[in-house]
């Protein structure tokens, strides 16, 4: 009916087809899945998938009609260009192009990747550069350009669903013994529908059948005609193995960035993107940021999506300390108090209540948004061992895909006749929302190996009902699917709060850290407990009590109405007027 007239994009992401059909990202997944899309929620699809999803729903979907200039104008920027869109002409100077690394799988991203990182260590970098942050910078010609160190077009999509468009310049890779594959008509998919200029690295050109030739005529075929044949798209011969190539190559994305209009304000406000983050053991969460416009300083308050914190130290790609860090630098940044999701814009403000007050703002937005579709592993083995279902699906994330690879093949050898193991989906990185909303939505578990869960992502599946289960050792892994398999898995813990305390003072005590001098409002705080700290509605901090005490004496437990100093595990940025609750878990019947 023309009254349910909708129009939609070429390629548009799950999560922004929700919005637009005003239903829930789990309901559009679950359509997808009925006609056989997997699709996660940051996932783009393309203009006939969306008008099916969309007629479902009973929508008539009509290609839009805007044209390039209005929609550019509009919502179709970056988040962050749309943020700094009020900074006048004259301040905007010019900065590094970002450049991301894109193609189909071997290729050669990662080897490209390496081979340019080591053109700088050749150019005379003392040490080299050995840590992986997820970006890096090379100078060519005394100018810098950045690089995304986080190959594949998943993290490319994640920011661009996120509206924050990390790069300028997409490298596209292409191996000239093979050309042409699916993914990489995705890549340029994705970097058309983002607008980022495209330049083709013609890799493995040392192969003796590469046939440069035909991969042109490739992609000529998908608009990307090669200069040499009198098109705009630059086409560079390189060979990462042989580190040939390499130098045309950075030539090529300066030439292509003077032609861009690649500038920011650094004087103005700051923000940018998150490319990745993870909390260490020693020294709490680590982020990389990608600074898009401004000039981010260490001390500065940071909020991305609904982490936030002030920044504690800030180190360059190559770990050298550094006090502030203009446009298009990456930096790694200690200080947030939870893990930000890779993709997600940060913004710097004024104080930690600011912060937290947007945070919390968000929060209730997120809350609002909750769906719920409940199965519970439990759920899962009931139906498993009923026959009801056949099928054990999994998804699967681990830190790095070196690991993936042998988890995938041990998983897999444990499907029986009977029963199939079945991997719906596997990549690398930490669990994120997006992992707890394909889990909900295709029944299935979520595992975790060498990664944590972001507290967003855990504060989902508990109300998804969604599983999620770490390990770090596999044989552990596999020992626990095997259990399930065999409907023998460990019983699932009860919880019991057993105290509440306020935080009344805080005493930085040197070496240990932050003692939070509280006093008991409920029952008992247990030494060997397990807590979780609340400021306001918030969650900040999930773990354990490293030290308690009463007066001077280390206890085991504080009862209700007394007064004592507690040290969180791992967290030193307790504040006055913080609730943290204490509980036990046990093993339930
Ligand atoms: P990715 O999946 O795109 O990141 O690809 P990789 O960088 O992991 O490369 C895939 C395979 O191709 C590896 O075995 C590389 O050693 C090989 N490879 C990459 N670049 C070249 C090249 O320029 N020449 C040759 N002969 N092999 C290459």
């Amino acid at each position: 009916m023309s009254e349910k007239r909708i129009e939609l994009p070429a390629g548009i992401s799950v999560r922004d087809l929700s919005t637009k059909l005003k239903v829930s990202p789990i309901d559009i997944i679950k359509k997808l899945m009925a006609n056989g899309v997997m699709a996660s929620i940051n996932q783009m699809v393309d203009f006939d998938t969306s008008a099916i999803v969309a007629a479902e729903f009973g929508w008539d979907a009509v290609p839009e009609s805007a044209d390039e200039e209005e929609v550019l104008e509009s919502g179709e920027l970056p988040l962050w260009r749309q943020k700094i869109a009020s900074e006048k002409d004259g301040d905007l100077k010019s900065r590094a192009p970002v450049v991301t690394i894109l193609g189909h799988v071997d290729h050669g991203k990662t080897s490209l990747l390496d081979a340019i990182r080591q053109t700088e260590v050749a150019a005379g970098e003392a040490g080299g550069i050995t840590q992986h942050i997820g970006a890096y910078q090379v100078e060519k010609e005394g100018r810098l350009i950045t690089f995304l160190d986080t190959p594949g077009h998943a993290a490319f999509t994640a920011m661009r669903a996120r509206g924050a468009q990390g790069a300028d310049i997409v490298v596209l890779v292409v191996a000239a013994d093979d050309g042409v594959m699916p993914q990489t008509k995705e890549a340029i998919a994705h970097a058309k529908a983002a607008r980022v200029p495209i330049i083709v690295a013609l890799n493995k050109i040392d192969r003796p059948n590469a046939n440069p030739d035909r991969v042109k005529q490739q992609l000529a075929e998908q608009e990307l005609v090669p200069d040499d044949w009198g098109g705009d798209t630059t086409v560079v011969p390189v060979s990462a193995k042989q580190k040939t190539g390499i130098e045309d190559l950075l030539t090529a994305i300066l030439l292509v960035s003077d032609a861009s209009d690649i500038r920011a304000n650094p004087q103005g406000k700051v923000m940018g993107t998150i490319i990745e983050a993870q909390l260490e053991k020693a020294k709490g969460v680590l982020a990389t940021l990608l600074v898009q416009n401004g000039t981010l300083k260490n001390g500065d308050v940071v909020v991305a999506g609904t982490a936030h914190g002030r920044l504690k130290a800030m180190f360059d790609y190559r770990g050298k300390p550094v006090q502030k860090a203009g446009p298009s630098t990456p930096v790694r940044v200690m200080g947030m108090t939870e893990v930000p999701s890779a993709g997600d814009v940060f913004e710097v403000f004024a104080n930690e209540k600011t912060a937290r007050d947007v945070v919390s703002k968000r929060l209730e937005v997120l809350k609002e948004q909750n769906i719920s579709s409940k199965m519970s592993l439990e759920d899962l083995f009931a139906k498993f061992k009923a026959g009801e279902v056949k099928e054990l699906r999994l998804i699967l994330k681990a830190d790095v895909q070196g690991s993936l690879e042998p988890v995938m093949k041990e998983v897999n050898s444990l499907s029986t006749g009977e029963i199939a193991i079945k991997v719906i989906y596997a990549e690398t990185g930490n669990i994120g929302e997006n992992d707890v909303m394909l889990a909900s939505a295709s029944k299935a578990i979520i595992v975790g190996f060498n990664v944590q869960a972001d507290v967003s992502a855990r504060r989902l599946a508990e109300a998804e009902g969604v599983s999620i289960r770490l390990y770090d050792i596999i044989y552990r892994l596999t020992e626990d699917i095997e259990k399930a398999l065999k409907g023998m898995l460990q019983p699932a813990f009860t919880e019991t709060v057993t105290g509440k305390a306020s935080v009344l003072a805080v005493f930085p005590v040197s070496k240990v850290g932050k003692i939070a001098g509280c006093r008991v409002l409920e029952g008992e705080i247990r030494r060997n407990g397990k807590v979780r700290m609340y400021r306001g509605t918030d969650l900040v901090y999930q773990g354990e009590i490293s030290s308690l005490k009463h007066e001077k004496d280390d206890v085991r437990e504080v009862r209700h109405g007394f007064e004592c100093g507690i040290n969180l595990k791992n967290f030193n940025d307790v504040e006055v007027g913080d609730i943290i609750e204490c509980y036990t878990l046990e093993k339930s019947a």
